[in-house]
């Protein structure tokens, strides 16, 4: 296939070859893959921005909480602290990514409607940072739709070079991912080169790696919607770092290979199994008693 790409380094040799944006090159490869016309590719993806879009509306308003952690409510509270300013340190950008990014996983843990983009665990980053950032540039919706190609791109070369898979690789592969992604779309719509997208990338999956995965009682609730918050905060870090000029020095290409290393050595006790990390402290035993799961050991 003419679009095709399965490292950061074909990406790249595609967007000189056909002098284009990483966006560009994501949207004709999907279109060329799943054998759609470019139109119905855009279609597809503005419906992904749509669901997102949904989640984070109906999570900054709700004061749902769960039945086993009691998590929910807290996306409305962040955003209420917009009104006010003064007591927090991050500025209206950071906190307002961090309350969308909590919303979509509040949302995702009350059985809401989400995009598990790039799954249900790390849904919240991406809209988080994408919608907050494209609010303060005033950015139409066709800038965003770019940021999402681009966050897509990064997340098909961590798919195939690694996996997206906690079960395989733990929470880098989630969090760290969406983080990855995040970073890239959003430097995509500050118009970085894409060589910059890639290092915004390369500088959030870093940060991430050995991340385990650890959900009290296997639910996706404790840590994973504050660990989407923070991670919203990470991928703009990111993105300001390399449009401040910083570059990262491991490519992109390698961090992955880095991840991919650490998910083979890693513990089945911290890929998903609920046996390991926060998921055995006092909090999680006492979860886990509560849904009537088995109490192997408790740190
Ligand atoms: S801790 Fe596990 S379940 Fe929770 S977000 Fe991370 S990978 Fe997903």
């Amino acid at each position: 296939m003419e679009f095709e790409f399965k490292t950061a380094e074909d990406l790249l040799k595609l967007t000189k070859k056909y002098d284009h944006s990483i966006s560009t090159i994501a949207k004709w490869y999907e279109a060329e893959r799943s054998n759609k016309s470019e139109g119905a590719t855009r279609t597809q993806m503005k419906m992904v921005r749509d669901v997102m879009y949904e989640a984070v509306k109906k999570g900054i308003k709700s004061n749902q909480h769960t039945e086993w952690t009691g998590s929910g409510g807290d996306a409305h509270k962040l955003f209420n602290s917009l009104k006010d300013l003064k007591n927090m340190m991050g500025n209206k950008v950071t906190v307002r990514a961090m309350a969308y990014a909590l919303a979509v996983n509040e949302q995702n843990a009350l059985m809401g409607k989400i995009v598990a983009f790039p799954t249900a665990g790390g849904a919240g980053v991406i809209p988080g940072v994408l919608f907050s950032c494209a609010e303060h540039f005033h950015a139409g919706k066709r800038r965003l739709i770019k940021g999402l190609f681009t966050a897509a791109a990064v997340g098909l070369i961590i798919a195939e070079r690694a996996s997206l898979s906690a079960a395989k690789a733990g929470c880098q592969a989630e969090i760290g991912a969406a983080v990855a992604m995040a970073a890239a779309g959003l430097t995509e719509m500050r118009s970085g080169t894409p060589q910059q997208c890639l290092d915004s990338a390369a500088i959030g999956l870093k940060s991430y790696l050995g991340l385990v995965c650890d959900p009290l009682g296997g639910l996706v609730e404790v840590p994973c919607i504050k660990r989407n918050a923070i991670g919203a905060m990470a991928a703009i870090g990111a993105s300001d770092m390399v449009m401040a000029g910083i570059k990262s020095k491991v490519p992109f290409d390698e961090v992955v290979s880095a991840m991919n290393n650490i998910a083979k050595h890693m513990s089945s006790k911290f890929r998903e199994t609920a046996l390991g990390s926060l998921a055995i402290t006092k909090t999680g035993n006492e979860i886990k008693r509560k849904l009537g799961l088995k109490v192997t050991e408790e740190i």
